[in-house]
């Protein structure tokens, strides 16, 4: 063929399409969902995971004022001092002295974790993901051309449970990465700390970096009443083992909106995601950094108005749906979510479409969250009253 009468376009080798990796991304099943109920009129909408509230009036003031001041310039790849000291300090109180120079900030969690991939993982390596999970953590290391290979969570009466023996035969010793969310978005799962400890020596020993996405740390249920806190692989490990931690003021202080995360690694990992900021995104609007610190100074009583007001939520979610034949529904320790079973359930998909366009419910399919999902709907329970029982009214009607 002639190739200078043909256009660019048409060669193959001049595809106007991005990378096969990038190509083979699926499309989110619950933006596929919530497309399904453009146009019908009073959806009660539970299928994405945001809270309900919008940001605290004491926490935008300071992204206002920090905007007056004029602090519309660049700041520093890892984030205004008095941001990163905040974030040191807060943790330290939280799990064991952090340094600031184990901290580095991020323009939202996701951020925070995409780094920590680009870092850690290339073409071909393998990691491991404990799933169900939200699809975003086992889509990034697939971008950069990963292979991941799922260990499943297992559903029982008592809630889901981890089979720690599997887990470890998957790690084996050309693994790169361990992949946990915990608190678990969508299940509630939580990794108790005796899980961990194994999972770390055994990390530890075969030189596997463990990344642990910590959203929803905050976020839970079974604390000591004291700080609600979920157990962290931070609490037990050495500043110099292979860990990165990713967080979020998106779920703890209602700030999904503003785009602000942050992650703890070894110094040295630091240095290098530092590099990584800047050539991705540079630094964090210092405006949003204000709000960051202010929501981590004054932010304690927006926690725990957050965490009793979703407790009483989850207990009467979880209450109603395990009272309707055909659903099993399991308390969860943490996270915002129900993610129940729906009997004789094979498309969670479809089933959703259907709940939406004549019921005027969304919920997010199952499958969303892998094909480990298939069979379950989430049910996010950050919502009023009000709304939690209309929707249970409705999912009623829908199943007769
Ligand atoms: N990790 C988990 C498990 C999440 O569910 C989310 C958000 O839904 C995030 C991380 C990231 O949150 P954001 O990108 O809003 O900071």
């Amino acid at each position: 063929m002639d190739t200078r009468t043909v256009l660019p376009a048409q060669r193959a080798e001049f595809s106007l399409n991005a990378r096969p990796e990038v190509v083979a991304l699926r499309n989110s099943k619950i933006r596929e969902v919530a497309n399904a109920g453009i146009g019908v009129p009073d959806v009660l909408p539970f299928w994405f995971g945001e809270p309900d509230e919008v940001t605290p009036e004491f926490i935008c003031r300071a992204g206002i004022e920090s905007i007056a001041r004029g602090e519309t310039f660049y700041s520093h790849n890892f984030g205004i001092p008095e941001l990163r000291g905040a974030i040191s300090a807060y943790m330290s109180r939280l799990h064991g002295h952090i340094a600031e120079d184990r901290v580095a900030v991020t323009g939202s969690g996701m951020s925070a974790l995409m780094h920590t991939m680009q870092a850690l993982v290339g073409h071909g390596d393998r990691v491991v993901a404990v799933t169900p999970v939200w699809p975003n953590l086992v889509e990034g290391p697939r971008i950069l051309g990963a292979q991941v290979t799922t260990v499943a969570l297992q559903f029982e009466p008592e809630g889901w449970k981890l089979d720690l023996e599997r887990l470890i035969e998957a790690l084996t010793p050309d693994t790169k990465a361990l992949l946990v969310n915990s608190p678990n978005n969508p299940t509630g799962w939580t990794m108790g700390r005796a899980e961990q400890q194994v999972l770390l020596e055994h990390c530890r020993r075969l030189g596997i970096w463990i990344v642990a996405d910590d959203a929803y740390e905050r976020i839970y249920f079974e604390g000591d009443g004291t700080t609600q806190v979920a157990p962290s692989f931070l609490d037990i490990a050495h500043p110099d083992d292979r860990l990165v931690n990713a967080y979020t003021f998106s779920k703890s202080w209602l700030m999904t909106g503003w785009r602000l995360g942050w992650l703890a690694a070894p110094p040295p990992l630091i240095e290098d995601i530092g590099k990584l900021i800047e050539y991705n995104f540079s630094c964090v609007p210092v405006f949003v950094q204000r709000a960051g610190a202010a929501a981590i100074a004054g932010g304690e009583g927006t926690i725990a108005h957050t965490v009793a007001r979703y407790r009483k939520a989850r207990d009467y979610l979880v209450a109603e749906l395990s009272r309707l034949p055909g659903i099993e529904a399991a308390a969860t320790p943490g996270a915002m979510y129900a993610f129940f079973k729906v009997e004789g359930m094979t498309d969670s998909l479809s089933y959703c479409t259907k709940l939406v366009k004549e019921a005027r419910l969304g919920l997010a399919p199952g499958v969303a969250f892998g094909p480990e999902g298939e069979g379950f709907l989430r049910w996010c329970f950050a919502a009023s009253e009000e709304n939690l029982a209309e929707g249970i009214r409705r999912f009623k009607k829908f199943r007769g």
